[in-house]
């Protein structure tokens, strides 16, 4: 039976099958894993009290009960829940890193808050033959150098983020970093106790067709809930190869520092591009504008066609900024501008939801 959420009482659960509200509304709890399919649980619903406390993918979360009633959800025991995530991943090309003769890997270490990046950083970086140490100019960014098997290594701790949409701070310092130093690899730190949740920055950058090497942290936590993860097969179908350390003991980080070394080098045959499939229709319209884009503004800052395809359509402002800067940008923004258009109406949902939903849908895939 379909129900608000703000009636499910204590202990109830239930599936989210519908989101209402405003666009900012959809985005923002979309983002903290509240997406169509997601099971939620009722952890405290006092009657006519604010906040209601639930728990999803693992998490403990408050709403405002104002903010719980544009959630519709299915009770657990119904039959007829519809989902249809549109989505899966298909096998890429492996990646080909610029100057890997070269001894010299430049490493961004990116992934949400609290999942041990400075506990990796500070024992990389004291553990090794130290080069350098300084602290960067903004939000507490820090960069060490060190060795490890005769290969010099550059590593940025970035701040703390869930996603790279550039709405706080964080995400756009994050962002910028990745865009425009370009680091040879991202070294994702997830919390493998919240994979699903962590994950879903993961999904951000293999848009940007970067490689990285998955840090699958907290190890002993996932052990410790005696969860089984196949992390080899995972990785084999994100295109990322995870490596299980546990941060706050120092265990793994040999063996994680080795597996950069052989992406680096092209060596490893887990690392390859993967592509997020988004909507059919969402599809179509990006095959389309990424041939225009190849046509006329090729080579733009060396990002990936598809990529500046789905950022125009998405409508993200610094790459349309970016794009209407160069000849004949001006009419692929307008071409984009119809493409979200016609797939907004085509879905009726916003395209920030079609993204989220189809990032979800693809890590729910995975997992
Ligand atoms: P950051 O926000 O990503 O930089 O995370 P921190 O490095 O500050 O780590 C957050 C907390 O998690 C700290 O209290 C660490 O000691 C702890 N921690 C880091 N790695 C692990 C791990 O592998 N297992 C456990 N149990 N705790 C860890
Ligand atoms: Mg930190």
């Amino acid at each position: 039976m379909s129900t608000r959420l703000s009636d499910l009482k204590e202990r109830e659960e239930g599936i989210i099958t519908h989101i209402g509200g405003s666009g900012a509304f959809k985005t923002r709890i979309s983002e903290m894993g509240f997406v169509k399919g997601q099971k939620i649980l009722v952890i405290k619903n006092a009657p006519l009290r604010d906040p209601i406390e639930y728990n999803i993918m693992g998490y403990d979360v408050s709403l405002r009960r104002k903010e719980a009633e544009n959630i519709i959800v299915e009770d657990e025991d119904s039959e007829n829940i519809n989902i249809d995530y549109k989505v899966n991943s298909s096998i890429g090309k492996a990646f080909q890193i610029n100057g890997s003769s070269e001894k010299k890997i430049r490493i961004a270490l990116v992934g949400n808050p609290n999942s041990g990046k400075t506990t990796l950083f500070n024992l990389a970086s004291g553990a090794h033959e130290h080069v350098g140490n300084y602290a960067g100019v903004t939000i507490g960014t820090k960069t060490a150098y060190f060795k490890h098997n005769g290969y010099r290594i550059e590593i940025t701790d970035l701040p703390g983020t869930y996603s790279l949409s550039a709405y706080s701070p964080e995400e756009q310092f994050v962002r910028d970093h990745l865009i425009k130093e370009r680091p040879d690899l991202v070294l994702n730190v997830v919390d493998a106790s919240n994979l699903e949740r962590n994950l879903f920055l993961t999904t951000q950058f293999i848009d940007l067709e970067i490689p990285a090497v998955i840090a699958l942290n907290m190890y002993d936590e996932l052990e410790s809930t005696q969860s089984e993860l196949n992390h080899k097969e995972l990785g084999a179908m994100i295109g990322i190869p995870l490596i299980p350390t546990v941060g706050s003991k120092g265990i793994g980080l040999s063996n994680l520092l080795d597996k950069v070394i052989e992406v680096y080098k092209g060596e490893c045959q887990t690392s390859r591009r993967v592509k997020i499939h988004y909507s059919l229709d969402l599809e179509n319209e990006v095959y389309d504008l990424s041939n225009e884009i190849e046509e006329k503004i090729p080579g733009l800052h060396h990002f990936p066609h598809r990529f500046i395809a789905l950022k125009l359509i998405e409508g993200d402002e610094e790459i349309v900024d970016m794009v209407r800067s160069v000849d004949d940008g001006f009419e692929i923004i307008e071409g984009a501008s119809k493409a979200r258009e016609r797939v907004e109406v085509g879905l009726s949902e916003k395209i920030e939801n079609i993204f989220i939903d189809a990032r979800y849908g693809f890590i729910d895939g995975a997992l």
